[in-house]
């Protein structure tokens, strides 16, 4: 490990790389491993201070990009976790896998597609069953494929983009919830497109919007039982959601060209504020969205 931690002052500004990238396509739903540069998710640099430990998590997406920052995070601050992702994932998975082994935590990988209500049911049901629990639920899965016009958007594109990123949200939270003890955690992976939506973004856009509003429905909802609801807004972010049909190839040149901080977000931005979001130290928090965006606000 590096002796630069998310502790050590720094411009936020010169940080991380910015624009111009190369583009650099790929098929959906992409590989880390193949970006160029390679996202940071703090592999080198985060340190935990036990500020998760014994908590039992499953976490969607966490092969890479926000996932796998998260997934390191959270096994670094001493929480067992539960991984999803895509089955065609593995290779990016595999080196997340070994990362969270050695913290010296437990982890199980579960692969399968959320867009069906029969696995989400079972991976709750499995990430229950191996961890002996579940305390913190993450739903950081999504797909985003950008079309010109509502003309090119089809019906089953149309219907994956909401399965993945609303019906398996559903899905998975109306499993969790019977399962979770009073202060437990739920944290829904939102975007600044609920707020400012991109016109090439017909069907992602809204499926951003709608989490937003389960996660503050969800929030008031479930505070009878203990249980807090959140979600992060993240702007643009160097993960391979963008380059594998995300965005046009063009954009993915400039990409977070258009915030103030003039650089996209490296995934290790993100994981503090799920550990926050996870740990008892946001107990007053519940029902509210968090932007990281570069400095873009939310509204
Ligand atoms: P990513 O490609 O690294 O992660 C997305 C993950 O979603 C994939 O790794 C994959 O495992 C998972 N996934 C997609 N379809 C699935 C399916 N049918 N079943 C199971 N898993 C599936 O990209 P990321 O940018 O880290 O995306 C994580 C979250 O962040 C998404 O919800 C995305 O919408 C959100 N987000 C990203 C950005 C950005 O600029 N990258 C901005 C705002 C919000
Ligand atoms: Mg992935």
């Amino acid at each position: 490990m590096s002796s630069t931690n998310q502790y050590t002052m720094r411009d936020p500004v010169t940080q991380y790389p910015r624009p111009p990238f190369e583009k650099q396509p790929q098929p959906a739903p992409g590989l880390a491993r193949d970006m160029k540069p390679r996202p940071d998710h703090g592999e080198d640099s985060y340190v935990g201070f036990g500020r998760l430990k014994g908590r039992k998590a499953l976490i969607t997406g966490g092969d890479s990009g926000i996932g796998r920052a998260v997934a390191i995070a959270f096994a670094r601050e001493g929480a067992d976790i539960t991984l999803n992702f895509l089955p065609e994932e593995e290779e990016d998975a595999k080196e997340v896998l070994d990362l969270i082994r050695e913290s010296g935590v437990q982890v199980h990988a579960v692969p399968g597609d959320l867009k069906s209500e029969a696995f989400c049911n079972t991976l709750v049901e499995t990430a229950v069953k191996k961890m002996g629990g579940l305390d913190i639920v993450v739903n950081i899965a999504g797909k985003q494929a950008y079309q010109e016009t509502i003309m090119d958007i089809t019906t089953k594109q149309f219907d994956e983009t909401f399965k993945t990123n609303v019906y398996a949200l559903f899905w998975i939270c109306k499993a969790a919830v019977p399962h979770l003890p009073r202060g437990a955690t739920i944290i829904n992976t939102a975007s600044i497109q609920a707020y400012d939506q991109s016109p090439i973004l017909g069907d992602y856009a809204p499926t951003k919007s709608a989490i937003v509003g389960f996660t503050k429905v969800l929030g008031k909802q479930l505070v009878d039982k203990g249980i807090r609801v959140n979600a992060v807004a993240p702007g643009p972010i160097w993960t391979p959601l963008q380059p594998s049909g995300g965005q046009p190839q063009d954009k993915v040149k400039e990409f977070g060209k258009n915030v103030p901080l003039g650089r996209p977000g490296q995934p290790a931005e993100l994981a503090s504020i799920y550990v926050f979001l996870a740990s008892q130290e946001s107990s007053y928090v519940t029902a509210e969205v968090f932007g990281v965006t570069g400095g873009h606000p939310l509204p």
